[in-house]
C-alpha cells in the first residue's frame, strides 16, 4: 500500500458528510479491460461501502472492478503518466527505475488506418482502373466508387499503413498531404515529405 493524496474536489455536490477520504491505496491497479498497470492518486469510500480510486493519468477505477498489484513484473507496461506523476509528487521515494513505462501522445502514433484510404486525391489509379496505389504508402489496394451521391469519388480502400508511409511533417503529420504532379508528396505548409520521383534517363 502506498499513501494517497486527498481527494480534493472543486465541487460541492460531487461528495457528502459521508464520504470517506482513503489515505492508503494500492501501489498498482488495472481492470481487465486496461492494458497497463495505473497508479492511485486518491480514494473515497462512500457511505454504500463502495471504493473508489481516481487515477495519477485521470479516470476511475471501483473496487469491484480492478486487480491490484504491489509490484509488477519487469515486462509488466505501467503507464507513464500515472507513474511519473505519482514518484513526482512524492507518492513514494523510489523512483520509477527498472519499470517499463510507456506514454503514446496521440498525435505521435502511427495512425492504424493509412492517411491515404479512402481519398481521391491521394489515389494513383492503375488502369484498368481497379487497383491503386496510394501516395501515402505506396502500397497497392483496391480502388472502389465510394462516398454517395454528395460527395462521389474513386479511391483506395481503407488499409492499414504500408511500410513506405511517408515520413509525417513535424507540425501537421499526415493531415494535409498534397501530391504534385512531378511525384512529390507535400504537406499543404509547403514541406516535401517526399521528393519528386527522379527523372527518366
Ligand atoms: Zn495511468
Ligand atoms: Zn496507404
Ligand atoms: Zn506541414
Amino acid at each position: 500500500m502506498v499513501p494517497l493524496f486527498p481527494p480534493v474536489s472543486s465541487s460541492v455536490g460531487m461528495y457528502g458528510p459521508d464520504a470517506e477520504p482513503l489515505t492508503e491505496g494500492p501501489r498498482f491497479v488495472k481492470t481487465e479491460r486496461m492494458r497497463r498497470w495505473h497508479r492511485v492518486r486518491s480514494g473515497v469510500r462512500y457511505c454504500t461501502g463502495r471504493t473508489v480510486y481516481h487515477l495519477w493519468c485521470q479516470g476511475a477505477v471501483f473496487d469491484d472492478q480492478f486487480l491490484s498489484k504491489e509490484a509488477v513484473p519487469a515486462d509488466a507496461e505501467v503507464c507513464g503518466p500515472c507513474d511519473g506523476r505519482a514518484v513526482g509528487a512524492g507518492q513514494e521515494p523510489e523512483g520509477p527505475a527498472g519499470r517499463l513505462l510507456v506514454f503514446n501522445p496521440r498525435d505521435n502514433e502511427l495512425p492504424g488506418t493509412c492517411p491515404g484510404s479512402r481519398k481521391e486525391r491521394l489515389t494513383l489509379a492503375i488502369p484498368p482502373g481497379t487497383v491503386g496505389q496510394c501516395l501515402a504508402c505506396l502500397d497497392l489496394h483496391p480502388v472502389r466508387a465510394m462516398g454517395g451521391p454528395y460527395d462521389p469519388r474513386n479511391a483506395i480502400t481503407r488499409h492499414a499503413p504500408g511500410a513506405g508511409l511517408v515520413t509525417p511533417c513535424p507540425f501537421h503529420r499526415w493531415k494535409y498531404l498534397e501530391p504534385s504532379p512531378d511525384g512529390a508528396l507535400r504537406c499543404s505548409c509547403g514541406r516535401t515529405l517526399r521528393e519528386p520521383a527522379p527523372a527518366a534517363a
